[in-house]
């Protein structure tokens, strides 16, 4: 595979996301402290520091990107800017002491009003002391700070944490080379893309398929989205009617929930860009995620994402199916305006 820069890489693993941060940068609406939450691929690291670079870019390009030729993007790119910190454990765990360290080096230029960038990386391994420290920090800022929060797994973070930062889900893009091999063992076209998030095996594909559970699956979680999206409460009917009884156990209620993720996932991907229906998880509901990418604002759809991939933990918390379905419904149509 060929290098390619960073821009070209969030762009490719994060176009949603690079978007509407590159907007709030450029509309000065930039918020104090962010966790981004994303698992070894989704490119969470590559975001943060082309935030880092938008903010200090001398030579903004006129889609509003950093240009990554300037010294400033040069030096974050090396990991060598005084204003770009960046922490990350040193062994398992982020110490107390390099969070000191972190604050000593704010505080030195706090006066001049500089404005100044935190990365901390795997910030689910930091001791209790450093997440303390950490803390206060982020709760009385000195100057103009921006702190970026990153981990692979929001689940292990402490609370006050997670109060206290922007939570920004980071997405799996759906490798298209599944859809190729789904394709070759006679998948419909209709149900490849949202297979290939499901699954990265294509005998676990063929297994989904079997007896139609993936096409019943479709179209009882289509229809949900349908009812959420005109503001029916009976979308919350829908989940006890043809939501539950597609799972008669653990994985499938999980997968159940992976595709409810997918469905908004598919609105989100076409606030941004034009997508085909080939490439949307559920393409026989395509006018109605299309109609809701242009009604729903971005804050909106990352709080409605939000709360849909938080379900996959509280299933793993023994939560009961149903019961995490019909609250995530509720606040659903609390968010979508009628
Ligand atoms: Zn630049």
């Amino acid at each position: 595979m060929t290098e390619d820069s960073l821009v070209a890489r969030v762009k490719r693993l994060q176009p949603q996301l690079l978007a509407h941060f590159m907007t709030l940068i450029s509309e000065n609406r930039l918020a104090h402290a962010y966790l981004f939450n994303g698992a070894d691929g989704t490119g969470r690291q590559d975001l943060a520091r082309l935030i880092a670079m938008r903010l200090f870019c001398q030579n903004v390009t006129p889609e509003g990107l950093p240009c990554e030729t300037c010294s400033e993007c040069r030096r974050i790119m090396a990991g060598d800017h005084p204003d770009v910190v960046t922490v990350v454990p040193d062994g398992q765990r982020i110490k107390v002491d390099q969070v000191r360290y972190l604050k000593s080096e704010f505080s030195k230029s706090a006066v001049e009003g500089n404005q100044k960038i935190f990365i901390v990386d795997q910030v689910d391994r930091m001791t209790t002391g450093a997440a303390n420290s950490l803390l206060k920090f982020i709760e009385e800022p000195v100057g103009n700070t921006v702190a970026l929060l990153l981990t692979a797994n929001k689940n292990l973070l402490l609370p006050t944490i997670l109060s206290r930062t922007q939570i920004v889900d980071l997405l799996r893009v759906a490798p298209t080379a599944l859809s190729d091999e789904l394709a070759k063992v006679g998948v419909v076209p209709s149900q490849r893309y949202l297979l290939s998030t499901l699954t990265e095996s294509v005998a676990t594909a063929q297994e989904l398929i079997e007896n139609d559970w993936l096409k019943t699956a479709q179209q009882n979680v289509g229809q949900w989205l349908q009812a959420c999206a005109a503001g029916d409460e009976r979308a919350f009917v829908r989940v006890q009617t043809e939501l539950v009884p597609l799972a008669s156990n653990r994985d499938q209620q999980g997968l159940v929930l992976d595709m409810v993720v997918q469905a908004w996932h598919d609105v989100l991907r076409q606030q941004t860009q034009v997508v085909a229906d080939s490439e949307l998880a559920f393409p026989q509901v395509a006018k109605v995620s299309r109609e809701l990418a242009q009604r729903l604002s971005v804050d909106q759809l990352v709080a409605i994402l939000t709360l849909t991939l938080a379900t996959r933990g509280q299933l793993t918390g023994n939560l009961n199916f149903q019961g995490i379905l019909e609250a995530l419904t509720l606040k659903i149509l609390g968010q979508v305006p009628r």
